[in-house]
């Protein structure tokens, strides 16, 4: 059994080669993917692989823990092979949502005595290089308007 197969099996989940095509596709694509491009991604290996399984196998890993849904993108559902706790910052201007590590403990009141089972911690702003992307064009309108 290869490694992915052993992964799978851990959670519980029978290593199919279309379930392992796609653990090993989130695996090693740490962009969030939603599962059309997951689909798209995998359809040219896999000609047999419909976008009904893609999304059932998903489901199911998501089900059992092997990865996590991302729901930071109103328009579509993400997916992610990096299960432990981390929060998500998605950058309004070119969609490109990173890993942020965090501690949900800062956030449990001492008193709570119930379990916390599944965190969800999302944020929003503008990433690095659209920043600068901004930042140029503005100076670039500035720009014009003294020329003129
Ligand atoms: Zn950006
Ligand atoms: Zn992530």
């Amino acid at each position: 059994m290869d490694n992915i197969s052993i992964y799978l099996s851990g959670y519980g989940i029978r290593p199919s080669v279309q379930r392992i095509a796609i653990m090993r596709f989130l695996l090693n694509n740490l962009i969030h993917p939603s599962a059309d491009e997951v689909y798209e991604s995998l359809r040219k290996h896999i000609p047999t692989l419909s976008k009904t399984t893609v999304y059932n196998t998903l489901k199911l890993f998501v089900e059992n823990g092997a990865a996590i849904y991302v729901g930071i993108d109103e328009k579509n559902a993400r997916f992610d092979g990096v299960v432990s706790q981390h929060a998500h910052f998605r950058c309004k201007d070119c969609g490109h949502i990173s890993d942020f590590p965090m501690n949900s403990d800062l956030f449990i009141p001492k008193n709570f005595k119930g379990d916390v089972e599944d965190t969800y911690f999302y944020m929003k702003g503008i990433c690095e290089k659209c920043k600068n992307k901004r930042v140029f064009s503005y100076d670039n309108k500035k720009n014009l308007a003294t020329v003129h």
